[in-house]
């Protein structure tokens, strides 16, 4: 095995509460797994494999039923293999596995749903969501030669399923080692142990193996279960967790995600963000952090393109003592630009972000990818907001980078005052990978 100084390695089940609520980890941990080794004693006999771990877990019935279907989610994704993550990229204090050979393509993390990423794989998890209680799934994807080193889950409580897909040809050279024992995957014959046992992993052979893992919380007799539901749920809001989701979008959205960090910063936390249909609002919508209800508005399923400003002004009538930014293009702005003389002649201070692109930039991105490059009616002339904004008496800023949002912004809150910040930008990254389903197949 390739040995790599990573400090990372071990540290796994690591957990703190909230952005600022640090919990001193060793003793928890130290306590954990006390109780781990107390609840392994409760559990059923583990591992099992083939028809013994189906005739115990009936439900696992789920996924052989749909092995094909599993296996072709599985093609499509295989033929994206290099865009899909490290498990260390994802979470960067989890195992380590030298050179990438190991990709974890995540599906749902402590119960929540990987949206982007099951909308790659719909039979795959349409197949999973019919096991209750599942709470972690992924594909777990380990290159020949591979080895994942000896490790035992913090997790106590929670039953693993390994559900192979692609096995080598030889499958006695690639095994796990759980508790001591070797066992190897045979392609469709599932596996089950308890993840808090000592595994290791080893693939001495050249080919891949694929396996679907799936963790859900063991039937658990009380008071252990009071233990485990609460570990559970400690770990599901952790900020950790919700950090380890965000991650997957901070890999390919970051220009767009740069500009909503500058946003949150100056926003306060009761804020309201309304966003219109442009770029950076799409990217809000998975990835703008609400800390209460009724902070973030969006035109819903209508897509009303240029609903942002009249709606924040209907928002800023309604909370007076809050403050309310708009998100917009500069084409959606266009739609109801004559709202600038409603908010400075009765005083309602909204904020107006105009991410101006000089173009319908996602109608002409679409028009360049999937239309051959036809591109048509999607370039834009534009008056010069700031100008504009000014004419109308708004306080009115311009930026070109999200620090300089920022600061615009914050003196745009301070002012109190109706307010524009045009904000020149370039493209973006597509987000719609992240947003809507994807064609799988066919
Ligand atoms: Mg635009």
């Amino acid at each position: 095995m390739e040995t790599d100084a990573n400090s990372n390695v071990g540290h796994k089940g690591r957990f703190y509460l909230t952005k600022h609520i640090w919990v001193p980890q060793e003793p928890i941990e130290n306590l954990n797994l006390k109780m781990s080794d107390m609840i392994l004693r409760r559990m059923p006999k583990l591992p099992l494999s083939g028809e013994d771990a189906i005739r115990v877990f009936p439900v696992l019935t789920e996924l052989k039923k749909s092995h094909d279907k599993i296996k072709a989610d599985l093609q499509y994704l295989l033929s994206h293999h290099d865009e899909i993550p490290a498990l260390h990229e994802v979470h960067p204090r989890d195992l380590y596995v030298h050179g990438r050979a190991w990709r974890t393509f995540l599906l749902k993390i402590w119960g929540h749903e990987i949206t982007e990423n099951t909308a790659a794989v719909p039979d795959t998890y349409a197949a999973i969501s019919r096991i209750p209680g599942v709470h972690t799934a992924l594909f777990s994807i380990l290159a020949g030669r591979a080895e994942i080193e000896p490790h035992r889950g913090s997790a106590a409580g929670v039953i693993r399923f390994h559900y192979p897909l692609i096995v080598p040809k030889e499958p006695e050279k690639c095994w796990i080692e759980i508790g001591g024992h070797h066992f190897f995957w045979t392609e469709g014959e599932p596996l089950v142990f308890d993840d808090t046992r000592e595994h290791w992993v080893k693939n001495q052979t050249d080919e891949t193996r694929v396996v679907l893992i799936i963790d859900f919380n063991a039937d658990m007799p009380f008071p252990v279960n009071l233990f485990t539901g609460l570990r559970y749920n400690l770990i599901r809001r952790s900020a950790e967790v919700k950090e380890q989701v965000q991650a997957l979008y901070r890999r390919d959205l970051a220009p767009q995600l740069a500009f909503l960090d500058a946003i949150r910063a100056a926003l306060p936390e009761d804020g309201i963000l309304v966003e219109d249909l442009t770029q950076v609002g799409y990217v809000a919508r998975i990835a703008f952090a609400v800390h209460g209800p009724r902070q973030y508005i969006s035109s819903g399923y209508q897509g009303t393109l240029g609903h942002a400003y009249p709606s924040a002004l209907g928002a800023k009538v309604a909370c007076p003592d809050r403050a309310v930014v708009a998100l917009a293009g500069d084409g959606g702005f266009m739609y109801n630009v004559q709202e600038l003389a409603t908010a400075v002649q009765h005083g309602i201070n909204v904020v107006a972000i105009v991410f101006n692109d000089g173009a319908y930039g996602n109608v002409k991105r679409m028009q360049r990818e999937f239309y051959g490059n036809r591109v048509i009616a999607s370039d834009l002339v534009n008056p010069d907001f700031v100008r504009l904004a000014d004419s109308f008496g708004a306080f009115a800023r311009s930026a070109d980078d999200p620090d300089g949002l920022r600061d615009a912004l914050e003196q745009a809150l301070a002012r109190d005052a109706p307010a524009l910040i045009e904000v020149k930008v370039g493209e973006f990254p597509d987000p719609w990978q992240h947003i809507v389903l994807p064609r799988v197949r066919g």
